[in-house]
């Protein structure tokens, strides 16, 4: 059964079906009990445009690393505790020998070499962090490289992802490509990456490596080179025996390198977002209903507009003296001339603090004391109090 609702969505301003939104993203400790915007904001908003910018915003923005750091265990969810995840597009190891391996890093920044195989001129070199995944990552590839291989390539345009699909035939002594595809949906086989495409980076040597996930990637600079590659390790795979040539790394510390593309924009509106929940939340919804709030929601929903980060350097500079183990987020009221603003501070993992305005006509500022939230991410808490408030507690703890 399905009801109009009453109201629209204070970001919309659509009449649609509700969903329960995070005041504060529960990925990174906000509160699921009694921070929920109920009936406020419709379904649409929610998983279309606030999922994929939070994503951005935890997954793959400095914060990301933030995460890792300080919530190495994730949220338990029933009774599975799932690590946070962290999608950098790049992440490489450098040896001491100046030698560059796939790598991934875990909660609590523990680097990890993946297995993998590189061929340095022509010998072929195998190494990772485990033993045990090496034998496993050679006996697949045995398994792989069969009679006929596929290698996938992903690829997207505007509307969706496919899959570019080449069939390698093994003819006794080379790999043969036969055939070009493409598919919805990848089959069964290995994925290429390109090597080297970013003209800065030295990316090492032609490698395969298996990814924590378990899919096998072949990295090179040029898709020509696939068969003479696959060829190669085919022709040296039964040589290979148990034990020989492998290296087990262990890193001491690690030169890690990790690429990240950061869509800053994404990560700004991940955050004004928050703060017009924030606002919503203090003030009430028919506040963020207010044509004040317009700009910064198109902002929000649409990415369009100038950016509302703005830069307070006093503001920054006192929040950052101190390294907190909690989010700080803080509704600012604050007369600038004779304009009122209401500015929302956020400082993620103690780490640095973004300012950004929600409104330039904002009608209550003059009533309104600044409003602190500290985000406890250990225990999924919210603590609200009045500035003056929250000053009173920093005195005495000093004391
Ligand atoms: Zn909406």
């Amino acid at each position: 059964m399905t009801t109009t609702p009453a109201t629209t969505c204070i970001y919309c301003n659509e009449y649609k079906k509700f969903t329960d939104e995070h005041i504060f993203p529960a990925g990174m400790g906000g509160d699921d009990k009694d921070y929920l915007l109920k009936n406020l904001v419709c379904c649409d908003c929610n998983t279309q445009v606030f999922s994929p910018l939070e994503a951005q915003l935890m997954r793959n923005s400095p914060f990301a690393m933030g995460r890792l750091q300080f919530q190495p265990t994730g949220r338990t969810r029933g009774n599975k505790a799932k690590p946070p995840e962290f999608n950098p597009s790049r992440c490489v190891v450098v040896d001491d020998n100046g030698v560059i391996s796939e790598a991934h890093i875990t909660a609590g920044f523990k680097t990890l070499i993946l297995p993998q195989l590189q061929i340095f001129n022509n010998n072929i070199e195998i190494g990772g962090s485990n033993n045990h995944e090496i034998n496993s990552f050679i006996n697949e590839l045995k398994i792989s490289l069969g009679s006929s291989v596929s290698v996938i390539v992903k690829r997207s345009n505007e509307i969706d992802i496919y899959y570019e699909v080449s069939k390698y035939e093994w003819n006794g002594h080379d790999y043969i490509k036969t055939n070009d595809d493409v598919y919805p949906k990848p089959p069964k086989g290995i994925w290429f990456e390109n090597l080297g495409n970013n003209q800065d980076l030295n990316d090492g040597h032609p490698r395969l490596f298996k990814r924590l996930k378990g899919q096998i990637v072949i990295k090179l600079s040029r898709t020509a080179e696939i068969s003479d590659f696959l060829s190669k390790v085919r022709r040296t795979l039964p040589q290979i025996s148990e034990d020989s040539q492998r290296k087990e790394k262990e890193l001491k510390n690690p030169l890690v390198n990790v690429g990240m593309k950061v869509e800053i924009t994404k990560v700004f509106r991940a955050i004004a977002k928050i703060g017009v929940n924030f606002a919503c939340h203090e003030y009430g919804d028919n506040t963020v209903r207010q044509a004040s709030f317009r700009t910064i929601k198109e902002y929000i929903l649409r990415g369009v507009g100038d950016s509302p980060v703005i830069d307070i350097p006093e503001i920054k500079e006192l929040l950052s003296q101190e390294k907190r183990k909690i989010h700080l987020a803080i509704l600012y009221p604050q007369i600038i001339g004779s304009q009122n603003f209401l500015l929302f501070i956020l400082q993620i993992y103690g780490g640095g603090v973004l300012l950004i305005n929600l409104t330039n006509d904002f009608q209550q500022s003059l009533i309104f004391e600044p409003v602190v939230y500290e985000i406890d991410y250990s225990n999924n808490k919210v603590n609200r109090s009045l500035l003056h408030e929250y000053l009173h507690t920093l005195i005495n703890q000093s004391h």
